[in-house]
C-alpha cells in the first residue's frame, strides 16, 4: 500500500526529543527518508536508531538551528546523502524561562534575544536553506511549529512574552512564505499546539495547579496532548493530501483557543 510520504526526503529539526522525534518517526513510518537535525547529538542518534529499528531510513546531523552556518551545512548534508529535499518540519524550540523570560516588564534582554534566535531565527534559517533545494525538486512542503501562545495571550501561568512573540513571528513568517512561494509549488503551513506531554512541558506536567486547570484549558480531553497528536497534523500538512493547503494555521490544542 502506498504510504503518505513514499519517495520523499524530509528534514525534521528538534527531532532528538518530544514532538520533533514523534514527527520524524511518523514521517519515516510513512515512507520518508528523514534527516534528523538537532543540537543534541546523542538524542538525534537515538531517534535514528528508533527509525532504523522500525525499518525506516534516517540520518542524524548535529546542528544548532540558530546558527546559519550549521543549518546550511545540515541541509547540504541532507541533499548530499539523499539527493533531494521535499519537506522540512521546523520543530526545534524551547522555553526561555531559564534566562528570565516572563511578562514583558520583567523579561530579560538575554531571554528575549536567545528565544528569538532559537525559536524564530531558526525557522527563518530552516526555510532559507530548504527552499532553494525544494525549488530544485519542483516544489515542497514546509511545516512550522508555533504554539497557542502565538495566537492568544496567556494568563499569569503562561506569561512568557519573548516565547509568545517568537511563536507569533513564526505564524507571520509562514504565511508570508506561503503567499510568495505558492506559484512555485511550495506550501507553508503552521501548527499551534496546546500543552503537549514532552520534556519541555515538564514544569507544567509536575504542577498540580496546571493539572487542575486542564479541564478548562483543553476541554476536549482535560489532559495533556500527546506528541503523536502533533505529528499526525504535521504528516497531513507535509503530504500530498494537503496539496491544496497553504498558509493554514492548524491548532492542535484540545480546545484551548476555541473559546
Ligand atoms: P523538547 O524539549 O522535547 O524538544 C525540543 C528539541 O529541540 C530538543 O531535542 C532540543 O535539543 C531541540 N533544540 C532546542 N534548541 C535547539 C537548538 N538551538 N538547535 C537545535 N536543536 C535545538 O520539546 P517539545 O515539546 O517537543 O518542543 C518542540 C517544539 O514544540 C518547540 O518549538 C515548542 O515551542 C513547541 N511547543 C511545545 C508545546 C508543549 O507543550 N510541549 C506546546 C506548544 C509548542
Amino acid at each position: 500500500m502506498e504510504r503518505w510520504l513514499d519517495g520523499r526526503v524530509a528534514a525534521v529539526t528538534g527531532a532528538a526529543s518530544g514532538i520533533g522525534r514523534a514527527t520524524a518517526q511518523l514521517f519515516a513510518a510513512e515512507g520518508a527518508r528523514v534527516v534528523i537535525v538537532d543540537q543534541d547529538a546523542p538524542g538525534g542518534d537515538a531517534t535514528a536508531h528508533l527509525i532504523h529499528a522500525a525499518g525506516g531510513e534516517a540520518i542524524a546531523v548535529r546542528a544548532d538551528v540558530s546558527l546559519a552556518a550549521e543549518v546550511g551545512a545540515a541541509i547540504r548534508t541532507a541533499v548530499a546523502h539523499f539527493g533531494r529535499l521535499d519537506a522540512i518540519f521546523n520543530g526545534a524550540g524551547l522555553s526561555g524561562r531559564r534566562w528570565g523570560d516572563g511578562p514583558v516588564a520583567e523579561c530579560t534582554e538575554e531571554a528575549w534575544d536567545r528565544v528569538m534566535a532559537i525559536n524564530l531565527k531558526s525557522v527563518f534559517l530552516g526555510c532559507k536553506y530548504a527552499i532553494p533545494e525544494m525549488l530544485k525538486a519542483g516544489g515542497g512542503a514546509i511545516v512550522n511549529l508555533s504554539s497557542v501562545l502565538g495566537l492568544v495571550g496567556g494568563d499569569a501561568d503562561f506569561a512568557t512574552h519573548a516565547y509568545a512573540a517568537s511563536k507569533g513571528g513564526i505564524i507571520s513568517l509562514t504565511r508570508a512564505i506561503a503567499a510568495y512561494y505558492a506559484p512555485q509549488g511550495i506550501r507553508a503551513n503552521v501548527i499551534c499546539p496546546g500543552l503537549i506531554a514532552t520534556p519541555m512541558s515538564r514544569r507544567a506536567q509536575d504542577s498540580l495547579h496546571i493539572r487542575s486547570r486542564l479541564a478548562q484549558l483543553q476541554p476536549l480531553t482535560g489532559d495533556f496532548g500527546h506528541p503523536d497528536d502533533v505529528a499526525h497534523a504535521a504528516l497531513y500538512l507535509a503530504s500530498d493530501q494537503a496539496r491544496f493547503v497553504t498558509g493554514a494555521v492548524l491548532t492542535v490544542d484540545g480546545g484551548w483557543t476555541v473559546h
